[in-house]
């Protein structure tokens, strides 16, 4: 099974990555766990290129190449061969990240992104999306308090308010293949959200 969990700033990505990795865990389920953009040493290097604040304005179509050069790598180099040999493969962020930051916080034309995604998966998509849902200023306001909001800084409501907007878009596209879950919620529910995902995605 290949799994992402996607969500803007602030949702609880990683709190709620390691409540996953540890469910699978518990149930003796074999697995990868790896991120984007990132992943490999080398896609890794072309992640610190693209958080790296610079004077240079960062071309969007640059960028969108960047994502999916570092993904082609994580591909062949991880993601493959771990679903070959049977694992599950749990990914912080994949191709939805792009369709939500590209395409709608930079407002890249979406068929554009389709196009790469095509070339560079072919026909793989994750098999569950779990897209963890949040109001951006609350998001913000959460980042702020763990001092985790420095590098978004120059990025406005505005652009988050588009990230969301994409992510739902694309949840709604595809019901079956994405699971929101509501982030707003005390830690507890949105686990309780979670193990009912992965209860379901373990069953099928
Ligand atoms: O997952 P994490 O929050 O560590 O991602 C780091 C940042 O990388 C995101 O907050 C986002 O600003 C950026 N990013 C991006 N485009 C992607 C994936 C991530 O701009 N496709």
């Amino acid at each position: 099974k290949f799994i992402t969990l996607e969500g803007g700033e602030g949702v609880g990505k990683s709190t709620n990555l390691r409540f996953v990795t540890q469910w699978l865990e518990n149930r003796g389920i074999e697995f990868i766990q790896t991120r984007e953009p990132g992943g490999t040493p080398l896609a890794e290097q072309l992640r610190t290129l693209l958080l790296q604040k610079r004077d240079e304005r960062v071309d969007p179509t640059a960028e969108l190449l960047m994502v999916f050069a570092a993904r082609a790598q994580h591909l062949s180099q991880q993601i493959l061969p771990a679903l070959a040999a049977g694992k599950w493969v749990v990914c912080d962020r994949f191709t939805d990240a792009t369709y939500a930051y590209q395409g709608g916080g930079r407002g890249l034309d979406r068929t554009l992104i389709a196009q790469l995604e095509n070339i560079v998966q072919k026909d793989l998509r994750p098999d569950r999306v779990l897209l963890l849902d949040l109001d951006p200023v609350i998001g913000l306001e959460r980042a702020a308090a763990t001092g985790e909001a420095d590098r978004f800084e120059s990025e406005q409501l505005d652009f988050f308010r588009k990230v969301r907007r994409a992510y739902r878009a694309r949840a709604e596209s595809d019901p079956d293949r994405y699971a929101v879950i509501d982030a707003s919620v005390a830690l507890p529910e949105v686990q309780q959200q979670l193990a009912h995902v992965l209860e379901i995605i373990a069953g099928t």
